[in-house]
């Protein structure tokens, strides 16, 4: 494997994982970071404990307070040129994203463009950070509603979207007069580095404390974070187990947060579904990334009609699926991120077999070439189901699809919002009526309802997130920004009295 790329990203053997305007020295203890697709050791960093964290989080609040006095299209331009940054490096992140996450290249590389994509986004953002002006019911009172900066904003991010989801909260915190603090996941520290390395880079000796990283455990510097009243805003990314943390404690200290936790998505197949479309959104959507998206299709709700025709079609696509090393351009389907993701696999599959499911296609280990021994591969999985089993309202980050018949319209609807979790959903039809019931109040639960449309690959125009176990958080686009800024209402009296 060539992988000359890392030096080009300023990634070393021996890395430091703490920068607030310049690398730190810790004592955090050191992380060797291993590739998924083969376990082998590709770097190790420097982690910090809570005493660097502190300073790291000083420094990012003093450089935010000058910051937030920058007028917000200055700040866009810092932003505009970051995008520019992260296009010249676009290729090279593409491929760290392979290594450290285990994506396939493809994604890896969508992944880099997401980044450039919210960039883009946050320069126009930085011109449109719009009040309201409010009639007041008192004469020659002037009332208006204004939008300052917030202050540091903490983003906790998870191992699966390791570029992407920092890139989502920075750029538009950026622009919003706000400074970040990254605690990254441990497994994909080397993508925080390099994306920190080219960040500061743009934003220059007295700037660069504005995208402060800080990598170590979640009980000291996880914590550390949460507990920080100088960060008014805690973003997380993760599992709900993470979340059911996260939002309590830092709601004890009244910081807000915002929470992009996990998902259980369905497609809802209708009888009158164009099927060459479902075929491929389904399988797009549930072995995209192995499984390994908060927006992966967990559940595939097929109108009985059609149901065997479309299980048919969908094994023996499953069965063309290459599995292997994600860096090779034929590759389909990659690794999961470690042992313990193949573990979890494998007992949902046991789970849903114990519990009434049949396993029509996958199910295993996946066979793999020697080189790629130390990896985790699983085989695409589906198993149909006479009823909603107990796992199937479980988030398994692995892919498994759950295949399940319905008769009409309500009662797919009433499936579709049967779990917990309520992030993604769409349907598959040809019926206006149809698709605009799964659209309407009494329809799917999601934040995110699409139509002929998989449940993933959200554009960043929109805002992203969900409801329920989700954590209600959204991101991105739209007026997410909203959350990154504090609502001042000001009234001016012009009279004389
Ligand atoms: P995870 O919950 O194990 O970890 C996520 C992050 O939270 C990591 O940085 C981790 O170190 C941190 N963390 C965990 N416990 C913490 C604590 N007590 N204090 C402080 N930080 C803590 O998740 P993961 O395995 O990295 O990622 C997969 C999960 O993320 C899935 O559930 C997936 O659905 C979800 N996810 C959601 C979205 C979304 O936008 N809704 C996007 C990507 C991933």
């Amino acid at each position: 494997m060539n992988l000359s790329f890392l030096a080009r990203l300023g990634i070393g053997k021996q890395n430091s994982g703490a920068f607030d305007g310049t690398w730190r020295k810790t004592k955090g203890g050191t992380l060797t970071v291993r590739s998924p697709i083969d376990g082998r050791a590709i770097g190790t960093v420097q982690m910090a404990d809570a005493k660097d964290y502190a300073a790291i989080s000083k420094r990012a609040h003093a450089t935010f307070l000058k910051w937030r006095e920058l007028p917000a299209p200055q700040r866009g331009e810092f932003v505009r040129r970051i995008g520019e940054a992260f296009r010249e490096h676009k290729d090279d992140l593409g491929r760290l994203v392979s290594l450290e996450a285990g994506k396939i290249v493809q994604e890896g590389l969508g992944e880099a463009q997401e980044c450039i994509d919210i960039a883009d986004f946050a320069v126009g953002l930085s011109r449109q950070l719009y009040g309201l002006t409010i009639a007041s019911e008192r004469p020659q009172h002037h009332m208006r509603e204004t939008w300052h900066p917030l202050g540091t904003v903490g983003i906790v991010t998870a191992f699966n979207f390791p570029i992407a989801v920092w890139a989502w909260n920075s750029m538009l915190a950026l622009v919003c007069g706000d400074a970040c603090l990254w605690k990254p996941s441990l497994k994909t520290p080397l993508c925080a580095i390099a994306m920190t390395k080219i960040a500061a880079d743009v934003l220059g000796k007295e700037w660069a404390p504005l995208v402060s990283l800080c990598i170590g455990p979640d009980l000291t510097v996880g914590s550390a974070l949460l507990d920080d009243p100088n960060v008014p805003l805690v973003s997380a990314t993760g599992s709900t187990r993470m979340g059911r943390i996260v939002g309590p404690r830092v709601a004890q200290r009244f910081g807000r947060t915002l929470l992009e936790l996990g998902g259980n998505n369905a497609i809802v197949v209708m009888d009158d579904a164009d099927l060459d479309l479902a075929v491929r959104a389904i399988v797009f959507g549930a072995v995209g990334t192995a499984g390994q998206r908060c927006t992966t299709t967990r559940r595939l709700l097929v109108h009985e009609r059609i149901a065997d025709a479309l299980q048919k079609r969908l094994v023996k696509a499953y069965a063309q699926c290459r599995i292997g090393n994600p860096m090779d351009k034929n590759t389909l389907v990659g690794p999961l991120i470690d042992d313990a993701a193949a573990k979890a696999f494998e007992h949902a599959v046991a789970q849903a077999k114990q519990q009434g499911g049949k396993v029509v296609q996958g199910g295993k280990r996946a066979k793999v070439s020697r080189a790629l021994a130390g990896g985790a591969y699983v085989e695409p999985t589906i198993v149909r189901c006479n009823e909603v089993l107990p796992v199937m309202r479980e988030e398994t980050f692995a892919p498994i699809l759950y295949v399940m018949t319905y008769t009409d319209l309500e009662a797919a609807i009433a499936l579709q919002n049967a779990v917990p979790q309520g992030l993604s959903s769409c349907i598959f039809t040809g019926s206006v009526r149809d698709s605009e019931g799964f659209l309407s109040a009494w329809g799917s639960d999601c934040g995110i309802a699409n139509v002929n449309i998989g449940p993933s690959g959200a554009e960043i125009g929109g805002a992203f997130g969900g409801e329920k176990d989700t954590g209600g958080g959204r991101e991105s686009g739209s007026d997410a920004w909203k959350a990154y800024m504090r609502r001042q209402t000001q009234t001016v009296n012009f009279s004389d009295s």
